[in-house]
């Protein structure tokens, strides 16, 4: 196995973790496998310590991750905020896992950032802006549930992986890889992978709780979405897909339930830019994914107040989504110069 994770970073985390007792965990709004499997396994692991640790996110999860280990003592900020805002003014540590920005956060940041808790930073987005006192980021990293793999057998071998941390550990990678799909072809993810089996996970059950139990109308919205929806522009190598709130609406959408959609228009046949645009209160938010060197964070910092991965990035743009689209399609032929020749 490789070793990324430098012994200061480790020192200091150990540090903190055994010189406090009550650990708040967070992470990013519309959270995904990544986000829910790395804070449920650093919830688990400081539980089994015997820590008082919690996790907050900042919004509600969704539906197909509602099964892993832990996730029933999750705390939404949303909707159980004058608790959430009690437990964050109590915390003697906080763990961030996941995101690189105070805006990922949502109306927690304010909680957040009113805490003198030390606060530490395991994350795998490029360009961290977060006030941070320790923090590991590593953004070539499958996703921020291997490097919370790395923290927690650095701390304590990998006897730590009891099938609780391991399950949350093993979606969050499965997840964020696309069940290994990109991200994915460093040797290391399939050696923690490997390490994973050997704790027992139910590796194919995992699989199919993800994928295999979504609503009906979540099936029938991507139908529709695709059928209806999506616009194809070919000179700028560019399909896009926009749905408005009462189509939303109209398909009873639940929370996560266009996760994965920004991907179908990737899937034509000379299209290297995808986007998704929902209509929300106020304002549209946009979710982008490119292929090969077209940067999709490029696009998503410059335009949309937002940033990411190379490849796969997001924002949000406060106008409704007619002019969201509007303005996306004006800005596209700036970004020409990155298109495949
Ligand atoms: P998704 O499209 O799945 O919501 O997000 C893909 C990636 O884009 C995330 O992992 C995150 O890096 C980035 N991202 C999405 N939305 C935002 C946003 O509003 N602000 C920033 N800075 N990044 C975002
Ligand atoms: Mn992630």
């Amino acid at each position: 196995m490789e070793k990324y994770i430098s012994n200061d970073f480790v020192n200091e985390v150990n540090r903190l973790i055994d010189s406090t007792n009550r650990i708040v965990i967070t992470s990013h709004k519309n959270p995904d496998g990544d986000a829910v499997g790395s804070g449920l396994a650093l919830y688990n692991y400081l539980k089994n310590k015997g820590k008082d640790a919690r996790f907050i996110l900042p919004d509600l999860m969704p539906q197909n991750l509602k099964w892993l280990p832990g996730v029933d003592e999750i705390v939404t900020y949303k909707t159980q905020t004058e608790e959430a805002d009690k437990i964050i003014a109590d915390a003697e540590l906080l763990i961030m896992a996941d995101f690189n920005s105070p805006t990922r956060m949502g109306d927690a940041v304010k909680s957040f950032d009113a805490s003198a808790a030390k606060r530490v930073l395991i994350d795998h987005h490029p360009f961290p802006e977060i006030r941070t006192d320790v923090a590991y980021s590593r953004p070539e990293a499958s996703s921020t549930s291997e490097l919370v793999y790395e923290l927690l057998t650095e701390l304590e071998g990998t006897d730590v992986l009891d099938t609780t941390v391991a399950t949350c550990i093993f979606t969050g990678i499965m997840t964020d890889t696309g069940c290994f799909n990109y991200n994915s072809s460093s040797p290391n993810v399939f050696r923690i992978i490997a390490c994973l089996l050997e704790s027992k996970i139910e590796k194919d059950q995992i699989i199919d709780h993800v994928f295999n139990h979504f609503s009906e109308t979540r099936l029938r919205l991507l139908g529709f979405s695709l059928y209806k929806k999506m616009k194809v522009i070919p000179k700028y190598q560019t399909a896009y897909i926009w749905l408005t709130k009462k189509e939303l609406e109209d398909f009873n959408n639940q929370q996560g339930d266009t996760e994965g959609l920004v991907n179908y228009p990737l899937t034509i046949d000379g299209i290297n830019f995808s986007a998704l645009f929902t209509e929300k209160d106020g304002l549209t938010k946009c979710s982008f994914r490119s292929r090969g060197s077209f940067p999709a964070n490029k696009v998503a910092a410059e335009r949309f107040s937002g940033g990411g991965h190379l490849n796969a990035a997001g924002g949000e743009f406060h106008k409704t989504i007619g002019k969201t689209i509007y303005y996306f399609e004006k800005v596209l032929p700036e970004y020409e110069q990155y298109l495949e020749k």
